[in-house]
């Protein structure tokens, strides 16, 4: 049997809203690692079962993806010849892919200076039209809303519902390879779409109903059976500077170095509130410096290189595993939302500089003497 696989709508066909006749659009996205974390926590002392599902492997290093092969799927289906999105990058990054991939126009709006290089090189390269504006992403998302409604364009940032249906289907991934939901699952709070999407997503395979899923305004057909089986406690970690769910209101200004939620006014609000309540978790908020510290001790004791947005949610556990919040004995997921290699310039300010030397045997023996010594 050929197990060549084709992307996460083909593998949960019949828990996704596409019909026989819809047009596929796919990079093979999804089916991404869920690893065992075996130093970190030996390091921090506590005696926890940590995943992380490394959604950076995922086509375009971010789990935006799951969602962009759902959105634009859908918009061929509906005729679309053109997307839009506002834009902290990776969303940019995954439109402008998928809209190469389906022929159609790209158009991504992202804020002036404010996004990683490796996020900006690929929505230039994928040949989206590429709009820096003089503003935030929360500016951006109210101008594509207002522009969808004039000019025929398909909105594909998440407050299009197929995107969180694409997203929901990492938790199916999680609960198959563990063989049941974990006890917790921490996540990066920007617009808060993914936590919300995961809460669907383990709410449909349990059996059970959540008022979070806008999609289906609770009349969702794939939401039947014993509604038994357990979910996790969902955790939402926000920047301290961009941290509205912390702040109970908007926040204006949002600034951090995690660029990829540097987001104030959160666009699935309501239903994050609700996935806290129903699931019984928390939010909690993290520094820059909690933040890059995480992101370096993944990469430096895991060889998991994740973006800074993406730490933030394993800065967030260790947090409330020192604050006893989480307790001992506890089997843990956090998503890491997208690769490290998206932001090099972050990476390289916080690392060591390369040594420079003569090209002799010498002076290498002398590095690593050095080094070995130390
Ligand atoms: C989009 C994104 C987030 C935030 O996800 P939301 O669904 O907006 O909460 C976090 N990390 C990375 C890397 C992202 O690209």
């Amino acid at each position: 049997m050929t197990t060549h696989y084709t992307g996460l709508i083909e593998r949960y066909r019949s828990r996704l809203p596409v019909g026989e006749k819809t047009p596929i659009i796919s990079l093979g996205e999804g089916a991404t690692p869920l690893i065992e974390l075996v130093n970190l926590p030996k390091r921090i002392g506590k005696n926890v079962r940590l995943l992380v599902k490394f959604e950076g492997l995922n086509p375009t290093g971010s789990f935006k993806d799951r969602g962009m092969t759902m959105a634009v799927t859908k918009a061929v289906e509906a005729g679309s010849k053109a997307i839009i999105c506002a834009s902290t990058g990776n969303t940019s990054a995954a439109a402008a892919a998928y809209a190469a991939r389906a022929g159609i126009t790209s158009f991504v709006l992202i804020p002036e200076g404010k996004i990683a290089l490796g996020k900006l090189s690929q929505a230039m390269m994928h040949g989206s039209v590429v709009i820096q504006i003089k503003g935030n992403f929360d500016a951006g998302m109210r101008l594509v809303q207002e522009v969808a409604e004039s000019m025929p364009v398909t909105i594909v940032n998440s407050i299009n519902p197929f995107r969180l249906q694409g997203q929901k289907t990492a938790a199916f991934e999680i609960v198959e390879e563990l063989g049941r939901a974990p006890d917790f699952h921490a996540l990066p709070v920007g617009n808060a779409g993914n936590i919300t999407a995961h809460w669907i997503g383990y709410s449909e395979y349990a059996g059970q109903n959540t008022k979070a899923c806008v999609f289906c305004q609770g009349a969702c057909a794939y939401q039947q059976g014993g509604g038994s089986a357990k979910r996790p406690v969902m955790l939402g970690y926000q920047a301290a500077g961009a941290a509205p769910f912390l702040r109970g209101a908007m926040v204006d200004n949002p600034e951090t170095v995690a660029t990829a939620i540097r987001i104030g006014h959160p666009m699935s609000w309501k239903q994050a509130w609700t996935v806290k309540e129903e699931s019984g978790g928390w939010f909690d908020e993290c520094s820059d410096e909690e933040i890059l510290a995480a992101q370096a001790l993944l990469a430096r004791t895991e060889g998991v290189f994740c973006e800074p947005a993406s730490a933030t949610s394993v800065a967030g556990v260790l947090k409330s595993l020192a604050q006893g919040r989480i307790p001992e004995g506890a089997t843990i997921v956090c998503t890491l939302t997208g690769h490290g290699l998206k932001d090099p310039d972050t990476a390289i300010a916080q690392s060591t500089r390369p040594v420079t030397v003569e090209a002799s045997r010498e002076a290498i023996e002398q590095v690593i003497t050095r080094n070995m010594a130390g």
